[in-house]
Parts: C-alpha cells; structure tokens; sequence
C-alpha cells in the first residue's frame, strides 16, 4: 500500500489504493480467488470499492485463513502481495530486517514441515527458523547448506514428493527416543472440550447439530486416547453447556497436560469451507503458548493431509479459554457445516474417526518434539499401539 494510503480500503472507498488492490485480485490463480465476477472488464469503475471487489476480497481471506471481513488493511493486502509468487519462481533466502514474504515461502515451510525439518509456524516469512530448517534439509540431502533455496534445492524438493508416503512402523522403530517417559503420552491427562452443550446446539444446518458432532467426535478421540493409557476428562457432558471460564477452570483443577477444544464453524458467506486450529497468542514476546502453537500447527497439517479439507492455517488469539487455561490449549475448528461439502463429510462416521485419528497422532508428535522426523499423514494408531507394544523395538 502507498505511503500516501495508511487507511483501511473498504466498501466504498475510493482512489488509486482500490485499482491497485483490483488489478492484484485479477492476477491472482484460481487457488487463491475462486469467483472474480464484476472484477474487470471496460464497464467497472476501477476506483471504487464496489461490491464485486468486497466479495473477491472475502473469497481471498477465507482461502488464506485471514479474518473474513471483507477490509483491506495491512495483513489482507500484504498476503494480496504475496500471493502471487508460487514455489520456484525466484530464490528465496533471509534478508534480516527485510523478510521475504509470500505463498512460495508458504509452500516451502509446509513443504519443510511435513518432510520433518522444523520450520515452525507456516506464516509465510523466510525467518532464521525457516532458514535453519533449509540449511538441515540441504545437509541432508547432501546439498551445500548455505540456507537460500535455489535451483539445486527445488529440484531436491520435487524429486523427494514422489518418494514420501507409507511406511510408518519402521520409522518408528528407528525412534528410539519414544521410549522416553518425556515422549510418551501414556500417562498424561487430556481434557476434551467439546463445544456448546445442553440447549445450546452451536451452528445448525439440516438438522445437523455442531454440539452432536463435536461431542461425538470427542468420544471417538476418548476411545483412541484411554486405549493407550491417556486419562481423559470431559468438560461437558450431553446435557450441560458450562461457560467458557467453567471450562478453563475445570482444565486447571484436573492439571492436564493439553485441553483440546472441538468446533465446526459455519458463516453466512457460502464459500467459507476448511479446518482450522487457534491456539494462545496475543503478543509474540509476552503472551504466546509456543507449545499450543506446536500443536496447533502439528494437528493442522496431519487434518489437511489425512483429509483434504481446505486449508485454514493455524492462528494466535486471545479467546477466553485459551487465555484462562494453565496449559497449552488449543481449538478445533473442524470445517464448516454451512458449507455442502464440509457438511456432508463431517455427517458420516467414518470421517470423524479420521479426525480422531489424526488427534492422536498429532498429540503423539507433539511430545516427540524436535525428535519427531515424521512424514505427515502417515502414521495410525496401530502403528503406535505395535511400537509401544514392542517396547521400543
Ligand atoms: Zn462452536
């Protein structure tokens, strides 16, 4: 945005600022903008934030994971910015003090995550936590490690999404360090906080009840975690709807280890569709749960992976129960029932002990921590069960 443009862009507004925005929009792939009706074309007044802009704008936001508000301030323009670059297009390193920024540095710690090299929080900027996972990845490969992702470095990538898949047992076993009481999840105590409850149904579409499927869902994940020694405690049973400060108190007093709080989401924009994890963050120094994070973003991608849902990211807020909690918490929101096909899969049974499944893997990960070399989306409970069976071997 121009110096000469400090404000927020909204309906209504008017100038250069609004042409840019609309010329960026047009550009932009079909991945991150869907319907761009009424965008260009020798009728439009290019100036104007119109009504076709803000629909573009919301399409845009709900596909980055960005509040949908149909504003374009400082973080909705600069992932406007950023969209446009896709993995390969240009090198990319760290620039100190002037962070590359964009769907390609996206792609890249997605990339560097889910082939176990630690990028941290998939936010887009080349930082020194993506530079450091570049460098690991390049000395691994065999590649120079000077941690700018070049040539070599892509060809590495696309040469390595053909070879990752499967074969989880055995990575398991070469994971000694599982054996470790700080690795195990055996022994801890989880506490599953199904949203709403009682009279209080959540997000309604076709009869379908957001309170009925997230309770569900935490009976499914219960079942996973008590088969491997995990205590779980309940915030709600079928018939109450505790607040939010009830819930974090009775979190507190159980002194669990993780609260995992389960919604689906539902908006009245009809596109809104996907996953997505929250997790304790309001100011990076001072407020922030980097375990919560952890997790947040750990069960993020095992969901994405294991079942396609559209990708929502994981974010930081303030939310009372995120806030009040003495450990890491972090909430689900598993798709949205406003939308057809997000409905529809969150109906069936079978989809929901997908999700269980990917709870508890997610959950494991987390506890392996640095240690944890997993490809993403492969591991099942069964493979856990037989490992710690097997004692560690
Ligand atoms: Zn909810």
């Amino acid at each position: 945005m121009s110096s000469s443009n400090n404000g927020l862009l909204r309906r209504g507004s008017r100038g250069p600022a609004v042409a840019d925005v609309r010329t960026r929009l047009v550009a932009l792939s079909p991945d991150h903008l869907g319907d761009r009706s009424g965008l260009g074309g020798p009728e439009i007044d290019a100036q104007l934030y119109d009504e076709a802009l803000e629909r573009a704008v919301r399409d845009f936001q709900q596909r980055q994971g960005l509040i949908v508000d149909g504003i374009v301030g400082p973080e909705t323009f600069s992932a406007i910015d950023g969209a446009r670059w896709s993995l390969g297009d240009r090198i990319l390193t760290h620039t100190p003090g002037h962070l590359q920024h964009g769907e390609d540095v996206a792609a890249l710690q997605e990339r560097l995550n889910t082939l176990g090299f630690a990028a941290g929080r998939v936010d887009g900027r080349f930082g020194p936590n993506t530079e450091r996972a570049v460098r690991s990845f390049q000395r691994a490969y065999g590649l120079p490690g000077d941690g700018s992702v070049g040539p070599d470095t892509f060809r590495a990538f696309s040469d390595l999404r053909r070879s990752v898949s499967g074969g989880s047992s055995t990575v398991l076993r070469e994971q000694e360090r599982v054996r470790r009481s700080g690795h195990s999840l055996s022994g801890r105590t989880v506490v599953l906080d199904p949203g709403h409850g009682g009279d209080e149904a959540g997000a309604t579409v076709n009869g379908l009840r957001e309170a009925d499927v997230v309770l569900d869902l935490a009976r499914r994940i219960e079942g996973r975690l008590t088969a491997i020694g995990v205590s779980v405690v309940y915030t709600r049973t079928e018939h109450t709807c505790p607040s939010e400060e009830e819930r974090a108190a009775l979190a507190n007093r159980a002194e669990a280890d993780i609260l995992l709080s389960l919604h689906c989401d539902s908006h009245d924009h009809v596109d809104a569709r996907g996953v997505a994890t929250f997790f304790f963050g309001r100011d990076r120094r001072t407020s922030w749960s980097a375990v919560g994070e952890s997790l947040a973003d750990i069960l993020q991608r095992e969901i994405v992976a294991r079942t396609g849902l559209a990708n929502c990211r994981s974010h930081g807020r303030s939310w009372r129960l995120l806030q009040q909690t003495t450990m890491p918490a972090v909430r689900l929101e598993a798709g949205y029932l406003s939308h057809p096909e997000d409905a529809s899969r969150l109906a069936d049974p079978g989809f929901r002990d997908t999700l269980a499944e990917a709870v508890l893997v997610s959950l494991q990960r987390m506890y392996l921590g640095e240690d944890d070399t997993n490809a993403t989306g492969v591991l099942h409970l069964g493979d856990l069960r037989a490992y710690l069976a097997s004692g560690g071997h």
